[in-house]
């Protein structure tokens, strides 16, 4: 399994998460999946409205706005973005919880590092490659 995002994907998501700081940012990966790699096509960028440096929630009313735009599209939601500001690009104890209900690839960004890491749960975590093209 194995995630492909642009550059200038990447530079999006790292630009909102540097923008957010001091506070987690996030956002919605629309794209298309099959058994071999997952591909990022759009990204809907998210308000947290926790606003929170360790925690990210997504309001209900964005996320069925997310669901229409994916629908509309005709993508599929792939992946969950969301940054560490503060910390390296592991999922924390609530990211496990909630990968839990949201079956798709999370991608972290570390503001620290300055690195993008992604995961999926099988019957534990899986760290999924991330290629860049
Ligand atoms: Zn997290």
């Amino acid at each position: 399994m194995k995630l492909i995002i642009t550059e200038s994907q990447k530079k999006i998501l790292a630009n909102y998460a540097d923008n957010e700081r001091p506070n987690e940012s996030c956002a919605v990966l629309f794209g298309a999946a099959n058994d071999e790699q997952t591909t990022v096509k759009e990204i809907f960028l998210t308000q947290n409205i926790e606003e929170s440096p360790v925690n990210f929630t997504i309001s209900n009313d964005e996320l069925l706005k997310v669901y229409k735009t994916a629908e509309d599209k005709k993508m599929q939601v792939i992946g969950i973005f969301h940054s560490h500001p503060n910390s390296e690009a592991y999922p924390s104890e609530t990211d496990k919880r909630f990968m839990q209900s949201n079956p798709v690839i999370w991608v972290i960004y570390s503001g620290v590092t300055k690195d993008f890491k992604a995961y999926f749960l099988e019957s534990e975590i899986i760290q999924v490659a991330i290629e860049v093209n």
